[in-house]
């Protein structure tokens, strides 16, 4: 198991209070792989992560979210919304696209939502690096 591994387990770990849902489950859709009305999807190679993605959306939007397996020399995990039905509920119920920003501020209702927006976009597509390592020249 990785350093960044390690990280992404321990946050999966914190859960989100219910002010900081939505801007959890925001940023981990907005920085997945796609979000549109065409797909939103996230592909990752921490099985953990897939499923946190899926058990959110499901428990969330009351979603289906399928999770696939691929990969040749590592396995990749790819979580979907097969239905546009589902997606579109998810769209419209984040009001996705009237923002004039990239990222709609207003899910951030209290001083802790945007860390946990953070969060799910680390989650999402961010690496770390182990600190303790260093490099040999
Ligand atoms: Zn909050």
């Amino acid at each position: 198991m990785s350093f960044c591994s390690d990280v992404k387990n321990e946050l999966i770990n914190i859960r989100p209070s219910a002010c900081c849902k939505p801007s959890y489950i925001y940023g981990f859709m907005l920085f997945g792989r796609s979000f549109s009305i065409k797909r939103i999807s996230l592909q990752t190679g921490n099985e953990k992560v897939a499923k946190e993605y899926a058990d959110i959306i499901k428990y969330t939007y009351k979603a289906q979210v399928d999770i696939t397996v691929g990969g040749t020399v590592r396995p990749t995990y790819k979580a979907e919304v097969k239905s546009e039905a589902d997606r579109l509920k998810i769209l419209a119920m984040i009001d996705f696209g009237i923002s004039e920003t990239v990222i709609d501020r207003s899910l951030f209702v209290r001083e802790c939502c945007l860390p946990s927006f953070i969060r799910g976009a680390f989650l999402a597509c961010g690496n770390i690096n182990d600190p303790e390592k260093e490099y040999l020249s």
